[in-house]
């Protein structure tokens, strides 16, 4: 329902002429709503590593300080805790520079495959130790494959997709990322065989915050912010990212990128 607002002051004596400004507020609203959930939902993620902390350390100033068994341990937690609490604040204020259009982008040419061989390398050590398969299907990528997009923006938009794939997937299981190529666009596919998404939440993982588990993903280090990044950082390249998932058996992430074509360069 759109609901309009009418400002303006009568004034005295016959009026010469009517002045009515139409607003829709209803956008308004919205915005306002959003920026209401999102001081909310932040403040709530910042209190809980800080509660954490502030246990720890008031048990250790309190008697654990002495216990030679417990107090590294809590150590340990406080820096857990604090490394988390760094990493929301760095994904908060990424996620802002996006919003607010901050960022700068680069619009290539940038070779595809190189980008994508890095970021599976990088994540190489952590699916060994969960004992998952990480494998890679380059298609017909070749060095003509070039995307008009940014290296750093690419890179961390495979980086949280890859990231999540391996967190949610069982020791055992498989991560595969693939390509295909049109004449005018390149599709990166991550797909894993994992815990999957349940249907009426699929479109709600992009939201800011949003979590299928929430206690899940803070025992795995999640934010919450990363495909909302993921989101911003595409469309902020003209490019697409969609998500299908079966429960129990496995979430696909679709990321489609514009393909830089040689005669791009002339225009
Ligand atoms: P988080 O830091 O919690 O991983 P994200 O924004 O990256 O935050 O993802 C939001 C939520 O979407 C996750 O908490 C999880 O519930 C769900 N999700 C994301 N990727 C996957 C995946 N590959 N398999 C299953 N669930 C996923």
């Amino acid at each position: 329902s759109r609901i309009l607002a009418v400002y303006g002051t009568p004034l005295p004596g016959p009026p010469p002429g009517a002045v009515l400004v139409f607003h829709d507020v209803t956008e308004l609203r919205r915005l306002e709503r959003m920026r209401q959930d999102f001081v909310a939902n932040a403040s709530h993620e910042l209190k809980t590593p800080l509660a954490s902390i502030k246990a720890y350390t008031e048990t250790l100033l309190d008697w654990a300080l002495k216990d030679e068994t417990v107090n590294v341990r809590f150590l340990e937690r406080i820096d857990e805790q604090a490394e988390r609490l760094n990493q929301l604040i760095l994904d908060m204020l990424s996620l802002a520079r996006l919003e607010t259009g901050q960022e700068v982008f680069e619009h290539g040419p940038l070779p595809l495959a190189p980008v994508i061989v890095a970021c599976l390398n990088s994540h190489r050590d952590r699916a060994d130790a969960k004992g998952l398969q990480l494998s890679l299907e380059l298609g017909e990528l070749d060095e003509q494959s070039e995307v008009k997009a940014d290296e750093e923006a690419i890179r961390q938009i495979l980086d949280n997709l890859v990231d999540n794939a391996i967190k949610y997937t069982h020791e055992g299981g498989s991560v595969r990322v693939s390509c295909r190529q049109t004449d005018d666009a390149i599709a990166v596919e991550v797909a894993d065989s994992g815990i999957g998404i349940p249907r009426d939440e699929l479109a709600r993982v992009f939201e800011r915050f949003y979590r299928v588990d929430k206690a899940r993903s803070r025992e795995l280090g999640g934010t919450g912010l990363g495909l909302s990044i993921v989101k911003h950082l595409v469309q902020s390249i003209d490019g697409q990212v969609t998500v299908v998932s079966r429960l129990g058996a496995g979430s696909c992430f679709t990321v489609r990128l514009p393909r830089f074509r040689p005669l791009d360069a002339r225009i």
